[in-house]
């Protein structure tokens, strides 16, 4: 067998299939990982100041029964390409959901975050749908958090608004994913009822170092404060970066720093070892 590696890289990467070939390959393959189990849901731990865990991210983890594990940041544009992801969406917002509650059970009274792709968002059900996980599951909404991209706003405000509205009033917060890398306006930041930004890491990962994403990341932190949104810090992992965050009032941080995503059950053990001591 070839080398997991090498895989991952050739697997939708080359031109070897037309895109209609490799489109039909992904859509066949992505379908079976749902019906197969070869999808997990992994969980990323926020923390404050303090290191205490104040949040969650859940991200999914594709183990492909050949080809090994195949990251998102190749197969989630590969199937928001495809449509796929309005079936991967909504067995994501449901594992989230179970996971909220599994984590409730155990005592997490902090919110978990699960990610919401602008073609999912962009469904004519897509309240309904939410609505209909939300009263199978349920799960409390107040704990829930979906983090959207920049890219969701550039078409369509008014409906995009209005249907964060809509959620909102169930107690679901937004969180805009990626903040800075999008081409958006600032002027939506007052319009949307928005909780977070996430900082986005390409921005974290040279401070305090560089001159210019330093500044950057101090601006949004000084307009996030003045907006009353709560920031995430996306990608920390050095000490150093972390002392500039909280140096310049970022509330929370995520990180391999502090926490790599896991599997809900190894967070759920490690939780319940740190009440036993
Ligand atoms: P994202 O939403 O920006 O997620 C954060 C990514 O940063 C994750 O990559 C996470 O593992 C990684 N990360 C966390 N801490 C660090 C760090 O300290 N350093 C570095 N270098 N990276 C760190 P991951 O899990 O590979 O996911 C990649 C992207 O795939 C996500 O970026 C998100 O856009 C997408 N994705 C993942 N899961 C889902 C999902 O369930 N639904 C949707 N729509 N997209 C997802
Ligand atoms: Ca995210
Ligand atoms: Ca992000
Ligand atoms: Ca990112």
């Amino acid at each position: 067998a070839k080398s997991c590696g090498r895989n991952q890289i050739s697997f939708y990467e080359t031109g070897m299939q037309s895109e209609v070939e490799q489109r039909l390959t992904v859509e066949r393959e992505l379908s079976e990982a749902i019906s197969g189990g070869q999808l997990q849901m992994h969980i990323q731990p926020q923390v404050d100041r303090h290191g205490t865990p104040v949040g969650g991210e859940m991200l999914m983890r594709w183990t492909h029964p050949e080809r090994g594990p195949i990251s998102p940041a190749i197969f989630i544009p590969v199937a928001e390409e495809s449509g796929m992801i309005l079936r991967l969406g909504d067995w994501v917002m449901e594992q989230g959901c179970l996971a909220l509650l599994q984590l409730q059970q155990a005592g997490w009274d902090i919110p978990l975050s699960v990610n919401v792709s602008p073609k999912q968002f962009r469904q004519v059900d897509f309240v309904e749908k939410v609505k209909q996980v939300l009263k199978n599951t349920g799960a409390p909404p107040a704990r829930l958090i979906l983090e959207v991209t920049e890219g969701l706003l550039i078409e369509n405000l008014q409906d995009t608004i209005a249907r964060m509205v809509e959620l909102t009033k169930l107690g679901i917060r937004f969180s805009i994913d990626d903040f800075g890398t999008g081409y958006s306006s600032l002027a939506y930041l007052k319009k949307l009822p928005l909780y977070e930004l996430k900082i986005d890491k390409s921005f974290v990962q040279d401070t305090p170092d560089d001159a210019n994403d330093t500044a950057i990341v101090q601006s949004i932190l000084s307009m996030a404060s003045h907006l009353g949104l709560r920031v995430v810090a996306e990608g920390v992992e050095t000490r150093e970066q972390a002392d500039f965050l909280i140096a310049n009032g970022c509330a929370s941080m995520q990180g391999f720093l502090f926490f790599r995503p896991m599997p809900l059950d190894k967070w759920l053990a490690l939780q319940k070892q740190n009440s036993l001591s």
